[in-house]
């Protein structure tokens, strides 16, 4: 079996990016009605929705800092053993962006978090491999992994798109077109990467 560089994102690939617990606390806090229902949802999509000037935004995140953001969250079903397995075949990194990136001081916190969850739920991953960036068409790997269709533009001989809320609407034609192909679970993307090596 070839031995590939194979690049995982974090957020709504390993762990489900849901800090809706916190949100709710927000709501709450300011009088708004909270989200009962918050399956299949991401934190990026629904901000847009909640908040809708910078002001608003910049004073939920003041109140977002007071918590470890990634503490309470779960990973994505099959993710640790699909990462655990495919890094001892492979050569893994894992590169994900930082939240709320224009509050650059303050995030590095998030980072810390983020971080710590990784070496929670990931302790057989070498922390050489944790890479903090969003810049991943700079990356030249073999497989990439990711649920934004946007990052699967770089060097990449095979490019995955795991199915995530943000990304169902993309169709078949349009993925075909752009050399990605999808996998619905974790069980999908190790199937594709085997398929490889035939
Ligand atoms: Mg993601």
């Amino acid at each position: 079996m070839n031995k590939k560089i194979i690049i995982i994102d974090v957020d709504d690939v390993v762990v489900e990016n849901h800090h809706f617990p916190i949100i709710n606390k927000y709501l709450e806090k300011i009088g708004k009605p909270t989200f009962k229902d918050t399956s299949g949802f991401r934190t990026n999509s629904i901000r847009k929705e909640v908040f809708k000037t910078p002001e608003e935004l910049n004073d939920f995140v003041d109140f977002f800092l007071q918590f470890d953001s990634y503490e309470k969250l779960n990973s994505i079903l099959g993710a640790i053993e699909a990462v655990k397995h495919l890094n001892g075949v492979h050569d893994v990194y894992l590169v994900t962006a930082s939240l709320f990136n224009q509050r650059t001081v303050e995030m590095g916190r998030c980072m810390v978090d983020k971080l710590r969850w990784i070496t929670t739920h990931l302790p057989f991953l070498h922390i050489d491999k944790i890479i903090f960036s969003s810049k991943k068409h700079l990356f030249n790997a073999d497989v990439i992994i990711d649920d934004k269709i946007d990052n699967l533009c770089g060097n990449y001989k095979t490019k995955i798109l795991f199915t995530a809320f943000l990304n169902k609407h993309i169709t078949k034609k349009e993925l075909d077109k752009a050399g990605i192909v999808r996998a619905d679970n974790w069980d999908e993307v190790i199937r594709i990467i085997n398929e490889g090596n035939e």
